[in-house]
């Protein structure tokens, strides 16, 4: 049978799977490694039932991807890979879509470097690594950016100076993977209470995303994976005057500026002790109290905001690792909110059960797959090549 990869390559860790094609794609093994370019590097692999972990001492992404290779060797069984699909976080304005990796896309990947300085490098080096690794495979980019590109234009644009926006200054929304696969899950789900759905993606990353009948019309994220709500360690929304300020009044450059807002802030700048909500909600201090507070207080913000967008609210879905996980969360998201529909069921928000209200907005919990995402588009793209060479 045919075997499929999906490569998710962060700054620091890449997340993989093997999954087997076929109508419906089969998960057949998964993994991760984390700590790259550090001296604790850690391959970790969930195969039939078992998880091992192998020590990579300090490795990079190429070295990273061959030992991905190395450790799901096994369970490719001798198949050899077909295709790998890759997370890549930047389509530009380019690509709406799922697009097989040739050369010359590539060439237009690079260019979109400077749109994501610190992730883009990353999945690219690691597509070059599995293209090394597996010439004969068909390699497929699936784009964070990708799901958001239908955005109207008021929700595309930002009001700078027209030329801007020419020159690809505007807002592309991030978590794309996960919002495509919460799209089709409502639509196997609950087609009908689709209509106007406010997804809640919070993760380490956290972002929130407005569907119309399962299409992206808006996005708390935009230029850049640092706006909307506060993340582990990024800020969310901030007034462009505070940047003007660190510049001018402490004499911070762009390097200063970009690790402040992307590695600093965020839940850890404002707790004082930590980027991990389980940390925080475990802590009982004054300062994780308020981080916690800000956090859902931003959310609530974006949820009114997002439903004005919308013209009303149907379901709201919570995903990702907080969002499937804390209850604490979601129930403090949802408290008084029945001006808007919302009323929280507490028993089933304790559970985590799949539909956690009870008033006329529907609040489901829906684990995301980006990774079934990236496999159903491999192995589609797969196909398309299968088909093309029997012409
Ligand atoms: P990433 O964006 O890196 O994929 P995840 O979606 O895995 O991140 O989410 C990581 C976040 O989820 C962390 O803040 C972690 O503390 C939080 N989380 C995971 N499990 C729980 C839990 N049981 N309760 C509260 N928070 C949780």
């Amino acid at each position: 049978m045919t075997r499929v990869l999906t490569l998710n390559a962060g700054s620091s860790s890449i997340k993989f799977a093997v999954f087997s094609s076929g109508d419906a794609p089969e998960e057949l093994a998964s993994g991760q490694i984390e700590s790259l370019y550090s001296f604790g590097g850690v391959l970790s692999l969930k195969w039939q039932g078992k998880k091992t972990k192998t020590e990579l001492g300090q490795a990079d992404h190429v070295e990273g991807v061959r030992a991905i290779l190395d450790a799901v060797a096994p369970v490719l069984d001798g198949q050899g890979v077909a295709a790998i699909g890759h997370r890549v976080v930047h389509g530009g304005t380019v690509y709406d879509a799922p697009a097989v990796l040739t050369d010359e896309v590539m060439a237009t990947l690079e260019k979109f470097v400077p749109l994501a300085p610190l992730h883009q490098p990353h999945n690219l080096a690691a597509v070059r690594a599995a293209m090394e690794a597996f010439p004969d495979a068909v390699q497929v980019g699936c784009f964070d950016t990708a799901f958001h590109r239908g955005h109207p234009w008021v929700n595309d644009t930002f009001a700078l100076p027209r030329r801007y926006y020419e020159a690809g200054v505007r807002r592309y929304g991030f978590h794309g993977l996960s919002y495509d696969y919460i799209a089709g899950a409502m639509a196997r789900i609950d087609p009908q209470g689709a209509d106007r759905t406010v997804v809640c993606h919070l993760g380490n990353g956290a972002s929130m995303c407005a569907l119309r009948e399962g299409q992206s019309v808006a996005s708390t994220m935009g230029f850049s994976a640092l706006d909307g709500l506060p993340m582990g360690t990024r800020c969310g929304q901030l007034d462009p005057g505070v940047m003007l300020y660190l510049m001018e009044q402490e004499g911070m450059d762009a390097k200063a500026i970009s690790d402040l807002l992307y590695k600093e802030s965020g839940l850890k700048g404002l707790s004082d002790l930590s980027n991990d909500m389980r940390v925080l909600e475990g802590a009982g201090t004054p300062e994780a109290d308020q981080a916690i507070e800000y956090f859902v207080f931003r959310i609530r913000r974006e949820l009114g905001s997002l439903a004005a967008v919308l013209g009303g609210l149907d379901t709201v879905v919570f995903t990702g690792g907080i969002g499937e996980n804390s209850a604490n969360i979601r129930g403090k998201v949802c408290s008084d909110m029945e001006w808007i529909g919302i009323t929280l069921d507490e028993a089933a928000n304790a559970e985590h059960a799949a539909v956690i209200s009870s008033g006329d907005v529907t609040v489901r919990v829906i684990p995301t797959d980006e990774e079934l995402v990236i496999a159903t588009a491999a192995i589609s793209a797969l196909e398309d090549a299968r088909a093309a060479a029997a012409e």
